[in-house]
Formats: C-alpha cells, sequence, structure tokens
C-alpha cells in the first residue's frame, strides 16, 4: 500500500474502493487499474488524482487523498429525484392494481382460496421492494449491499 506522502501513481497499489476488499493493480499498457478481488476495472486520472469506474452503468468517481479514497462522484438532483421516482413507481403501482383487482373482482363466497388475491397482492409488493432494493443497492453502491454480494462472490469462488 502507498504511504501517504507518495503521490497518486500507476506505479503503486491501492485498496480498491468498489469492494474495499482487493487492491488496485496498474493493467499493462493502459492508464487505468484493476481489482484483484472484485475484477472492477478503474480509468486513473493522474493529475487531479482520481479513479472512474468504466465497467459499470453507474459512473462513479473517487479521488486519492493520500491515505484513502474519498467519493468524487457528482450527484445531480434531478437523476436523485429521477430515481427515487422510479423506485417508488416500481414497488407500489403493480402491488396496487393487483390490490385494488382484488378488491373490484373478489371471489365467490365459499370458493376455496378466497383470499389468495390479497394474499397476491401482498406478494406482488414483497417482491417488487426487493427488485427495488436490489436496483437501489446497485446504483448507490451502498455498503450493506456490497458486503452482501461479496459474501456470495466469495462463496461461488470457494465452491469452484
Ligand atoms: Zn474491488
Amino acid at each position: 500500500m502507498p504511504q501517504p506522502s507518495q503521490p497518486f501513481s500507476l506505479d503503486c497499489t491501492y485498496p480498491c474502493p468498489v469492494c474495499r476488499q482487493g487492491s488496485l493493480q496498474a493493467l499493462v499498457l493502459t492508464d487505468a487499474f484493476a481489482c484483484n478481488f472484485c475484477r472492477h476495472i478503474l480509468a486513473a486520472e493522474l493529475e487531479p488524482q482520481r479513479v472512474k469506474l468504466v465497467d459499470s452503468l453507474h459512473p462513479a468517481t473517487w479521488r486519492w487523498v493520500g491515505d484513502r479514497w474519498l467519493s468524487a462522484t457528482p450527484k445531480s438532483a434531478e437523476e436523485s429525484w429521477l430515481t427515487w421516482f422510479a423506485a417508488t413507481f416500481l414497488a407500489i403501482v403493480p402491488a396496487s392494481i393487483v390490490g385494488i383487482a382484488s378488491y373490484l373482482f373478489p371471489p365467490l363466497p365459499n370458493q376455496p382460496g378466497g383470499s389468495f388475491s390479497q394474499v397476491w397482492a401482498w406478494l406482488t409488493l414483497a417482491a417488487h421492494l426487493g427488485i427495488v432494493a436490489w436496483l437501489l443497492g446497485e446504483h448507490y453502491q451502498v455498503l450493506l449491499y456490497l458486503r452482501a454480494k461479496l459474501r456470495g462472490l466469495r462463496r461461488q469462488w470457494s465452491g469452484l
């Protein structure tokens, strides 16, 4: 690992800002680093001492401050508003449609499985909340989500 007084360079090894488990090593003949654990590729910008995640849809950027990385990803208010609106829409609307349908078209009396449509509405809500949590974890690179993802990768790799 680099000493705090050393400038940011391709000759050093740095901790990975994405997974916080592996280390970044320079790729030969490129201005990029690769993590030996999560295998993400980060483009190096030596003058501003930054790395940018290039193999992800979410363009995350970190700045080296001598001993650790600080997030330098610009977050626009419009992007944040749109993300949360889409997440709320995806979680609420499908479950609401199923729930409203169960009230508009109730099951016939004395039929088996009478409350199945309401259970199905709650299952729809739970499934869509799970999908939204997964997408938000990927989008914001939430630390708890990343740790759970890495635990899964470790199990997968140790099973090989
Ligand atoms: Zn990594």
